[in-house]
């Protein structure tokens, strides 16, 4: 074997070794916390799982669902998939030199040279469009990102020297699969011929570029676990695990399990693995933020920054996790994840539709709230009054609950009690809610609403007085 050989062996295994001790922190981390992971076990339905990791990671479907970025991501992602193949031929070439793929036979071969070249022009494109976004266009959801900026340099100098590689190979052996390569053989006739290199020289320096391009595919190794990047692991593994039919109302507690001495998310800890999966899986993207009613209106929360923040905090309590001492995790609103931020979301839900990895950003608002409002009495001093009325009232208005059938005056409906008592049935509760008992506007809906059930020949009844809020409103605020 050469010894250029053992130089990429040690190399190789040095990466790779880094490589997986930054992955044992983030795999620490993410099983330190202990919270309930929400909306069933995540590891049912395995086909249904699979069909979506084929759907939206491999078909970049969600991604897609924005026109310019997305195709600039999916280009991005389809040939980094195509141009591996060609890392990996290079890497076995340094350990058996004239290693290729060609055993695959001649036609499967060409196709995949011919793939490679056009992907890596591709990919350079994207690289290119990326930047116009990013320096040019600067959407606000996107945002600064020095990391970005990084990836983007490392991804084009990663084509770059491949373009390299191969032109200069193509001096070497001009023959060589020249018909399936176009854009190598135009960089070769444009800019090598007329250098009029020897083959060995040319051989020589396309050897350095192949050497360029491991050192640069090696450092991105090593550096996808600490960056944005991070989600090229994890936005697979965090669309297997999402909500398959999105998200169910909130997390459940149990008031009544006396075992239970903190409800909700105090500590970082108390998150669950798939909250952290999360946190790893943002691609920083905007799309949340761009969705997000609250951000909008200038209210101070942004989903995206929940997200960055939080794995912020992570980090900043990482010495604690990784030495086993919970007593030294610091809670989570601080000088990231203030109060203010915690609620100003309007709890709809915006931000996940949008996602293209699936991040469940609106359950650790609610489960942060619940802590704080739970186990601190903590909140803004106007959710007294809601907390109070529901309570009382049983609406969050100061509405007596004598007057919750009012809207209903004159309209001749029955209750339920009626029902029951004279032995009838109905084939429906219209169930009207507080804003159809007590808003002005919502009680013509309710009164509408009520024409259309008679039109349509549907018996129905309503609690009448015994109707009371479902508690929805306030759960939401975290009590
Ligand atoms: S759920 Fe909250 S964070 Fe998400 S989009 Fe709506 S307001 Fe914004
Ligand atoms: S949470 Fe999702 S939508 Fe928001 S920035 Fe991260 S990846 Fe993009």
């Amino acid at each position: 074997m050469p010894a250029l050989s053992f130089l990429f062996i040690a190399v190789f295994l040095g990466a790779n070794a880094y490589f997986a001790y930054r992955v044992s922190i983030l795999m620490r981390l993410i099983t330190a916390t202990h919270g309930p992971v929400w909306s069933g076990t995540r590891i049912d339905r395995i086909p249904d799982r699979i069909m979506t990791v084929l759907m939206n990671v491999l078909g970049q479907r969600a991604v897609l669902k924005k026109k310019n970025a997305g195709i600039m991501h999916a280009t991005i992602f389809w040939g980094f998939l195509i141009i591996t193949l060609e890392t990996m031929e290079n890497f076995g070439y340094e350990l058996h030199p004239g290693f290729t793929f060609e055993f695959i036979g001649p036609t499967l071969f060409s196709a995949l040279v011919t793939l490679q070249d056009v992907f890596t022009l591709g990919v350079l494109c994207a690289v290119c469009y990326a930047f116009y976004r990013r320096l040019i266009l600067r959407p606000e959801g996107l945002g600064k990102s020095k990391d970005a900026i990084i990836i983007l340099s490392l991804t084009g100098c990663l084509m770059l020297s491949l373009f390299m590689m191969r032109a200069f190979r193509l001096v070497a052996h001009p023959d060589w699969y020249d018909h399936y390569q176009f854009i190598s053989v135009f960089l070769r006739n444009t800019f090598l011929e007329p250098l009029a290199l020897s083959p060995e020289t040319a051989g020589n320096i396309s050897s350095v570029f192949r050497w360029i391009h491991h050192f640069l595919v090696l450092g991105f190794l090593c550096y996808i676990p600490s960056s944005k990047h991070l989600h090229v692991l994890t936005a697979g593994p965090n669309t297997f695990f999402r909500h398959l039919d999105g998200p169910k109302g909130m997390r459940k507690v149990n008031l009544e399990d006396e075992t239970v001495t903190s409800f909700g998310v105090g500590k970082i800890t108390d998150l669950s693995w798939k909250d952290t999966l999360d946190l790893f899986a943002c691609t920083e993207c905007g799309r949340c933020q761009d969705a997000c009613p609250a951000h909008n209106t200038q209210k101070p929360l942004s989903p995206k920054a929940i997200i960055a923040d939080l794995k912020d905090v992570l980090y900043h309590n990482k010495p604690a996790i990784m030495a086993g001492k919970p007593e030294e995790i610091g809670p989570v609103i601080g000088a990231k994840v203030t109060d203010d931020v915690i609620w100003a979301c309007t709890s709809c839900r915006a931000c996940e539709a949008a996602c293209p990895v699936f991040i469940e950003q609106t359950d650790k608002i609610y489960e942060i709230r619940r802590n704080l409002v739970l186990m601190e009495s903590r909140f803004p001093a106007e959710l007294q009054i809601v907390f109070k009325n529901v309570e009382n009232n049983f609406s969050p208005w100061a509405m007596s609950p004598d007057d919750r059938d009012k809207w209903a005056d004159n309209l001749q409906i029955k209750t339920m009690a009626e029902i029951v008592a004279s032995g009838e049935q109905v084939e429906y509760l219209f169930w009207v809610g507080c804003a159809g008992s007590f808003d002005d506007r919502n009680k013509k809906v309710s009164r509408a609403l009520v024409s259309v059930l008679r039109k349509a020949g549907i018996k129905f009844a309503i609690l009448g007085k015994e109707e009371k809020c479902t508690g929805d409103p306030v759960r939401r605020m975290g009590n």
